[in-house]
């Protein structure tokens, strides 16, 4: 059945004797499976998380939606996020994972994966379509409201950001809720020309993922 805060395409299914949420496609990490549907694990994935702990992720699936998600690793969760959503751009700049990401665009004809610096979206602006629906990010490094706020020039003014925060890549001695407000604080902040972000949720993951923020902003 169909779960009206989910994207179209994200079910919450029945699978090996638990009900997980779930996607259709080719499986990727050795995750569960039922026919054609494939387990989204949310301790793998902080998008996962962020759906799993009913966030309003404005999210609604289906092929015109685009998306560029920013720090893919070898394709864990961008590879759901291709099976639901149109075309998805998947910027990571590390050759190991990306050589494993590539394996996973051969079913999924709506991915395209770059090996591209996130901190530097001007690389990659020929490429990427204006006016994206969705921005995911989780790229796990400092800096990451800086990451934000220079790809913001890539989404639509109806767009929502994901961002998923981990508090210890901003700094490990500090207390996580105190990264966290600085983070929020700066995307709200941006500079003249890029803009901001307005928060409209966040939500702790770490029933998920340990110090791990999930927010969904819009652009101010
Ligand atoms: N999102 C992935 C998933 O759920 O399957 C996991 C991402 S992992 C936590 C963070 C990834 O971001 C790493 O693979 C890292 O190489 C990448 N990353 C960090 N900084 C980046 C940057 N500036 N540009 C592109 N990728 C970056």
């Amino acid at each position: 059945m169909t779960d009206p805060a989910l994207p179209q395409g994200v079910e919450r299914r029945e699978i090996s004797g638990t009900r997980r949420l779930a996607t259709r496609g080719d499986p990727v990490y050795g995750e569960p499976t039922d026919g054609e549907w494939r387990a989204w694990n949310p301790q793998r994935s902080k998008l996962g998380a962020m759906l799993a702990s009913g966030m309003d992720t404005g999210l609604e699936g289906g092929e015109t939606e685009r998306v560029l998600y920013l720090g893919a690793a070898s394709g864990t969760t961008v590879s759901h996020v291709a099976d639901f959503a149109g075309p998805t751009y998947a910027v990571e700049f590390a050759p190991r994972p990306t050589r494993d990401l590539l394996s996973v665009v051969d079913s999924r004809p709506r991915l395209f994966p770059l090996l591209k610096d996130a901190r530097k979206p001007e690389t990659y602006a020929h490429v990427v379509e204006a006016d994206v629906d969705v921005i995911v990010q989780d790229v796990a490094t400092r800096g990451q409201a800086r990451v934000a706020l220079e790809n913001r020039r890539f989404l639509a003014d109806d767009g929502r950001l994901l961002l998923a925060i981990k508090a210890r890549s901003e700094d490990v001695t500090r207390d996580p809720d105190d990264v966290f407000a600085d983070v929020l604080a700066d995307l709200e902040g941006g500079d003249e020309s890029e803009g901001g972000y307005e928060v409209l949720e966040t939500q702790r993951l770490d029933e998920y993922h340990v110090d791990h923020l999930g927010v969904v902003a819009r652009p101010r």
